[in-house]
């Protein structure tokens, strides 16, 4: 079985020194923020050139929160894509906002900057593009668009952890960066954790009190916040993996550079990377009208391939009120009905990595 993404071994190769950061962790005696999490909120501010990283409880609640700082809320709209993990959207709909939701271009994953301005109104507040799949959206005409009409961007950075666009790391375009360290992203806690990077003073003070019951010291309380805070043992981790990041992310645009030479000439849509983009490869995404075929042929040879994401969000049930239908979101629909997520992490071999590129061309001989 070659599996979609192998976490356990992911562990095994770093095992040791994870488990040393644990014990040294647990026999602190400290086990709500301290020296654990405020090790990890300096290196990672560092790693993404912000002036600041805040750490909470995990990635949804960092675009809740961030948008809270931002003074975001009903009456307000936020400017999000069409296609993206619900997360994005939840988190606008958290502080009572409205989403806008826009399409990626043809043949891309992201929001298409170019047709943000069109949606722009009085009551547009923020821009939050998504850097999908580990691939960065264009930050520089999203940053210089937002600057032009007053806005504030927030990035969901959850896939992105490493990417640079032209050349500058993801964590300090936009006024604010939202992170999740769920396990499966390519920086994964041992369970769940999230930050907010950003360059401004006061949205880190108020993100931090925000995920502190609204508290900067003690039984003070500004406003009602909530807690959402990391958690010392998982900020231990995280420090150990952050180390090793940079030697990962280059491992998995290693296996992408295969797939994107071996599957050439298919009928397929390839992900496209744009030449000013370093992308880190969160998923190798594939786009094909035959994909529940793909699907199950790849299964039957012992091949695990994921969707991301079967419904887009504007269909899900919970956004049923809003009253979209099907047709109004072509692009996003059209990657809910034709994605094909195929295997790729740290510990993937090339060899497993050209076994199913021979079974995605042999697929394709054969329909
Ligand atoms: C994973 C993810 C989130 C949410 O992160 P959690 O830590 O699971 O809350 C938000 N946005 C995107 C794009 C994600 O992939």
């Amino acid at each position: 079985m070659i599996p979609f993404l192998d976490l356990k071994a992911a562990y095994d190769e770093l095992a040791s020194e994870i488990e040393a950061a644990l014990l040294r962790a647990t026999r602190s005696g400290w086990y709500i923020g301290g020296t654990e999490v405020d090790a990890f909120e300096a290196q990672f501010a560092t790693y993404t050139g912000a002036a600041h990283c805040v750490g909470v409880g995990n990635g949804l609640d960092a675009l809740t929160l961030a948008l809270r700082a931002m003074d975001v809320g009903a009456g307000d709209e936020v400017i999000v894509p069409s296609h993206t993990y619900i997360a994005t959207w939840l988190a606008v709909s958290a502080v009572g906002a409205t989403v806008v939701p826009i399409e990626p271009s043809a043949g891309q994953f992201n929001i298409d900057a170019a047709a943000i301005e069109a949606k722009i109104t009085p009551k547009t507040k923020v821009i939050l593009p998504v850097h999908l799949y580990g691939i960065p959206a264009d930050m520089d005409a999203i940053c210089a668009l937002a600057k032009q009409h007053g806005l504030l961007v927030l990035e969901d950075a959850a896939q992105a952890h490493g990417s640079a666009v032209r050349e500058k790391r993801v964590g300090a375009h936009g006024d604010a960066v939202a992170w999740s360290f769920y396990p499966g992203k390519n920086l994964g806690a041992l369970g769940d954790g999230g930050a907010v990077t950003t360059q401004h003073d006061s949205l880190a003070q108020r993100i931090r009190a925000l995920g502190n019951y609204g508290s900067a010291v003690k039984y003070y309380n500004l406003e009602p916040g909530v807690n959402s805070r990391l958690d010392p043992l998982q900020a231990a981790v995280l420090s150990v993996k952050l180390s090793r990041l940079d030697e990962w992310n280059t491992r998995r645009q290693v296996l992408a550079q295969r797939y994107l030479e071996g599957l050439q000439g298919l009928p397929l849509q390839l992900p496209n990377s744009p030449a000013w983009a370093k992308s880190i490869w969160h998923l190798f995404v594939i786009t094909t009208p035959q994909r529940d075929a793909l699907q199950a042929w790849l299964q039957a040879n012992k091949v695990q391939t994921l969707i991301h994401y079967p419904v887009p969000p504007h269909l899900q049930q919970a956004y049923q009120a809003l009253g979209w239908k099907e047709g109004d979101f072509p692009h996003a629909e059209q990657y809910a009905n034709q994605a094909l997520s195929l295997p790729i992490g740290p510990q993937l071999s090339l060899e497993a990595v050209d076994r199913v590129i021979s079974l995605v061309r042999a697929f394709f001989q054969a329909h």
